[in-house]
């Protein structure tokens, strides 16, 4: 992207990044057709999603049950009793899946939202029953990861065993402190913005959430807490608009957008930032991330190198949808200031190219996470879990030595040219790790195959009651063999680790 930040010569403004993008007159139409096919509050369909949750009720299905009733919140019109009976039919489901303190929550939401009389008994009823099951200790323990070090001061997602580091290389990178054996927990970071289309998540905060409340306006977003509600500045921006309509890595784009609008007290300031954080080096970074200025100057400053899976067409739509968000119009209300929102535009869609993660239904870019380069033969484990992105080790690291995790583990199988050019055109790097291009002898197969817990994790790899057992014997056995040239072997107990790691962190 060559002309991105350049300015034209005789005026100070950013020359027109989408020159080249064909502009029709469908596009305006498109937008406007958009914008009629916004959803809206209903409470037929309200109404519609709850007599589905019911039938799932009725086959046990709480979990999907819970899903529908979240979906009758959503379409619920304001003041409505669909709105309490949404409230009251989930505290049921939670009740039965043993959630137990939520389901109180529950049950105080749907009493503060004009429950019909004809409910409370039933719901009293289930308050007590509630009690009564918390009194007996059945409730289900949440399991809460955590770093298995002291947090480091200044990015306190990190462990104090790990340092950010700056090569010519490598770019910024993250790096051993001291000898870190297997099964260390060193990264737990919030990611920077994440965007799920799955219900119980909320949209401010992304933690996953039973107890979501609707957003007044809008039929499709949830936030965990009035506070979330009250406080989410991004989502003022774009609520009771078209925006839910757009595709997954659109609606993230434009979050991400948002969130540098609101880090700033305007639009100057941003712009000001920019000139500026494009002047610095490029290992300058923040000295902290506590603060919405730091974390936004974190994420701007992240690689940009991968090519284009979005490029300037797909980004000039974003730019289209940015600019008839009525709020944001007003913000950038001269051809200096839209000029700037394109080439931010574009800027973001290059660092959301090389360093979000996620799937059709999610995606997040997390900042410390993103410096962690890739590796076909990784020694970190990444998960994700309860809002966190986790980042485990998976192999013993010494001291001095950098932290890889594998961004592309669908390409494992294939042959390593094969691999290498697919890595290369998905994210613009010739991978030069030990799996593509050894450097030491492979070692006989059977001095690892012998080894009693490589033994074990192969006869027992599928045995869910075991899963405890397998566990440690990954560990044990990659504590021991991890630093060996990178085989098959060692990649099967790897894989069997992080797929446990996944399913039980
Ligand atoms: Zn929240
Ligand atoms: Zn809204
Ligand atoms: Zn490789």
């Amino acid at each position: 992207m060559d002309n991105l930040w350049k300015k034209e010569t005789a005026r100070a403004e950013y020359v027109d990044i989408f020159a080249s993008v064909q502009r029709s007159p469908l596009d305006g139409m498109l937008i406007e057709l958009l914008k009629m096919q916004r959803t809206r509050k209903s409470n037929q369909q309200s109404t519609e999603w709850r007599s589905k949750g019911n039938e799932l009720f009725g086959q046990g299905n709480w979990i999907e049950a819970t899903n529908c009733y979240n979906k009758s919140l959503c379409y619920a019109e304001v003041g409505s009793e669909n709105v309490a009976l949404a409230y009251s039919n989930r505290s049921a489901c939670l009740f039965h899946a043993l959630i137990l303190d939520e389901v109180l929550v529950d049950i105080e939401l749907a009493k503060n939202a004009n429950l019909p009389d004809r409910l409370i008994p039933k719901l009293e009823q289930r308050k007590k029953d509630t009690l009564n099951l918390m009194s007996m200790g059945e409730r289900k323990e949440e399991f809460k990861p955590k770093l298995s070090y002291k947090a480091d001061k200044n990015f306190p997602c990190m462990a104090n065993v790990v340092a950010i580091k700056y090569n010519e290389e490598f770019g910024r990178h993250l790096v051993a402190k001291c000898d870190i054996p297997v099964g260390k927990t060193v990264l737990m970071e919030k990611d920077f913005l994440r965007f799920r289309d799955k219900p119980s998540v909320c949209y401010s905060c992304s933690q996953p959430c039973m107890n979501c409340m609707a957003c007044p306006s809008c039929a499709d977003v949830m936030f965990c807490s009035v506070d979330c509600m009250n406080n989410d500045q991004i989502h003022k921006l774009e609520c009771s608009t078209f925006f839910p309509n757009r595709p997954l890595p659109d609606r993230f784009l434009i979050k991400t957008i948002l969130f540098a609008i609101t880090s700033f007290p305007d639009v100057n300031s941003l712009m000001q930032f920019v000139e500026d954080a494009l002047l610095g080096k490029p290992e300058t970074l923040p000295t902290s991330l506590n603060d919405p200025k730091s974390k936004y100057h974190f994420f701007f400053k992240l690689a940009t190198s991968a090519p284009y899976i979005f490029g300037p067409s797909e980004a000039y739509k974003v730019y289209e949808v940015m600019m008839n968000l009525p709020k944001v119009t007003i913000l950038f209300d001269s051809d200096r200031k839209k000029r700037f929102l394109m080439h931010l535009v574009m800027h973001h869609v290059l660092i959301h190219n090389t360093n979000s993660f996620g799937s059709e239904a999610s995606t997040y870019v997390a900042n410390v996470t993103s410096l962690i380069n890739h590796s076909c033969a990784p020694n970190i484990i990444s998960c994700f879990l309860r809002g966190n992105v986790i980042g485990v080790t998976g192999r013993p690291i010494r001291k001095g030595e950098q932290l890889f995790i594998n961004y592309s583990k669908e390409l494992d199988e294939m042959p390593s040219n094969e691999r290498k050019a697919e890595l290369k055109s998905r994210r613009g790097f010739d991978c030069k790790c030990e799996k593509c291009e050894p450097t030491r002898a492979s070692i006989d197969p059977k001095l690892v195959t012998s080894d009693p817990c490589y033994k074990y994790v192969v006869k027992n790899q599928d045995n869910v009651q075991e899963t405890a057992m397998i566990r440690k014997k990954c560990v044990e056995f990659l504590n021991k063999h991890g630093r060996s040239p990178w085989s098959l072997e060692i990649e099967m107990v790897f894989n069997v680790y992080a797929n446990i790691l996944g399913n039980i962190l």
